[in-house]
């Protein structure tokens, strides 16, 4: 029976009439394509971008370094060797995410104890070379620097939620 049913299906072209429908029902629908890069569709304030590592507004580093991004990192992407300064207080020597293992899952932000591995917005970047998509403590805090002002507006958008 079921065989008697598909061969009157495909004799009168079911499937492609099928088809054609639901062509013909969006065709009129408001268009929902964006003409990147001249448009953009709206970022979260949580977006998972290129990374940046954060300071207080004394200039001082936020990183303490715990580890406990590097220890949750799946892709293990992140490597920091760290010693403590003449002040007593740790910092790290190194703090170095390879964007070419990362996955953007956002892991090391949700660990941060001090809010200092953070991911930002920026998510148009590439690299031409080996090493480009190496971010070093100095890319990172560079970055950190540049974005400060967006980075402590999202975090504040998000802090009703921590
Ligand atoms: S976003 Fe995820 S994969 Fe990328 S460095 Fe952070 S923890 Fe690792
Ligand atoms: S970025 Fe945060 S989680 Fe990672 S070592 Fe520094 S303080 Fe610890």
């Amino acid at each position: 029976m079921k065989a008697v049913a598909n061969y009157i299906k495909s004799l009168f072209l079911f499937e492609l009439l099928k088809g054609l429908n639901l062509t013909m029902r969006y065709l009129w629908e408001k268009k929902i394509t964006i003409q990147y890069p001249d448009e953009k569709t709206p970022q979260s304030y949580r977006f998972r971008g290129r990374h940046a590592l954060r300071r207080y507004p004394n200039g001082e580093e936020r990183c303490i370094a715990c580890k406990l991004c590097e220890a949750v990192c799946p892709a293990l992407a992140i490597t920091i060797e760290a010693s403590e300064r003449e002040d007593g207080t740790r910092r790290t020597t190194r703090y170095e995410i390879d964007l070419t293992k990362c996955i953007f899952c956002g892991f090391c932000e949700e660990s941060c104890p001090v809010d200092s591995i953070v991911e930002t917005r920026v998510f148009e970047y590439h690299g031409e070379q080996r090493g480009d998509l190496l971010m070093t403590k100095e890319k990172l805090l560079a970055a950190g620097d540049e974005l400060e002002e967006q980075l402590a507006a999202d975090r504040a958008l998000d802090a009703p939620y921590r």
